[in-house]
């Protein structure tokens, strides 16, 4: 789950990194009265959860109160890249002398934390990263170590940072840590005209996992990655968005892991993952159902049971209830194995809608639902 940059910053002068003071409101009017509290000028920034918002026009300087109020007006309701801007933040404008990037996120297929930092930070540093790979510095950061201070001078030389930065990656590390955080961006860093190493963005990703432990941030969160994935979560059902064709519901994580490789090896693309657990029942299989055939990127549905306490013929019986109230718009391949198939194929047999086929065995029935989903 991502933060919004207001609670990134909240998070980064809870451990001590400087950042500038302000406020967020969604009224254009507090706007107003927020600038003036904050001296007059402001940095007006749109609250979404996507990165670019400068160069789409949400983040603007307004001299003075009644400038801030027509700005924010402006920014609210604004789209960023399929983000609609409810909130802004006003900020006291800083006066920056140079811009740094820093960052830690996880390493996975390194089993590690990479620590990316960069004296050319700011608005283009995509472009840096992509043109000049030298003038990005990575360095990995063992996770049982952390970042020390020698840890983080080494980060800081290795990307031709200030050494007043040091205790700053030191803080954010422990943002990273202590916050249950997968990733933390602090894009610009800045050293101002006076000297002070401040935070004037942030973003940070909390791990999913850890999100029951981070309750104070699900409150206000209307906002959510992905729609499709918050519908499924409202439903309790244990569902990722993937970005393929084929739609996958099966019984078991590793079932359902497995179901993704096969597909993949018949050359469709997984179009989700979809866990129904040991719950066969009508409504996890409707719900489950309709999730995947409201994502208009499904040109087939993979129902891959195996049959273990929850027998093939409760697994039957739920697909053909949730038929009842789910309208079935795309092709549905079924493999029923293990406890009570036959009763369960022959359930879905007598059953006989126009749109479910089985197919006894895994690999014939991912091989039936790629076809049916790469083939015009
Ligand atoms: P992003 O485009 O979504 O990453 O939004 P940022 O918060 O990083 O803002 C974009 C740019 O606006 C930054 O790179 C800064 O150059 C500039 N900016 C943001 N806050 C301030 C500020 O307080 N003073 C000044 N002068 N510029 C700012
Ligand atoms: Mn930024």
């Amino acid at each position: 789950m991502d933060l919004y940059e207001h609670q990134a910053r909240e998070l980064f002068a809870e451990h001590g990194i400087v950042v500038p003071r302000a406020e967020v409101t969604d009224s254009p009017k507090q706007a107003r009265e927020i600038a003036r509290g904050l001296g007059g000028r402001v940095v007006v920034k749109a609250q979404v959860k996507t990165g670019g918002r400068g160069k789409a026009g949400g983040v603007k300087i307004a001299a003075d109160p009644a400038a801030a109020e027509l700005t924010a007006r402006q920014i609210l309701g604004m789209d960023i890249k399929g983000h609609t801007v409810g909130t802004v933040m006003l900020a006291q404008p800083v006066d920056i002398a140079e811009e740094f990037y820093v960052s830690y996120v996880l390493d996975r297929a390194a089993g590690r934390f990479l620590a990316i930092a960069s004296a050319e930070g700011g608005m283009d540093i995509e472009e840096v990263a992509a043109t000049r790979p030298e003038a990005v510095a990575r360095v990995p950061v063992d996770p049982a170590e952390g970042v020390t201070s020698a840890t983080a001078s080494r980060i800081a030389e290795a990307a031709g940072l200030p050494p007043q930065t040091v205790d700053v990656l030191v803080r954010l590390w422990d943002v990273l840590v202590r916050e249950d955080a997968l990733l933390v961006e602090v894009n610009p860093l800045v050293r101002t005209r006076d000297g002070r190493i401040m935070a004037l963005d942030g973003k940070v990703t909390l791990d999913g996992n850890a999100v029951f432990r981070q309750a104070r941030w699900g409150a206000d969160d209307a906002e959510h990655d992905d729609p499709l994935e918050a519908a499924a979560a409202a439903k309790g059902l244990n569902y990722v968005k993937l970005d393929g064709e084929v739609g996958i519901i099966g019984n078991g994580a590793g079932l359902v892991m497995s179901t993704l490789d096969v597909v993949a090896g018949c050359g469709a693309r997984p179009a989700n993952f979809l866990d129904i657990g040991g719950g066969a029942s009508a409504q996890i299989m409707a719900d489950g159902l309709s999730v995947i055939l409201s994502d208009p990127s499904v040109k087939s549905v993979f129902v891959n049971v195996f049959g273990g306490i929850t027998a093939c013929d409760a697994v039957a019986d739920g697909i053909v209830r949730a038929l009842d109230t789910v309208r079935l718009t795309k092709p549905l391949v079924v493999r029923l194995d293990g406890n009570n198939a036959a009763r369960g194929r022959a359930i879905l047999d007598e059953h006989r809608h126009p749109l479910v086929e089985q197919v006894s065995t895994m690999d014939g029935a991912a091989s039936r639902a790629a076809r049916l989903a790469t083939t015009p």
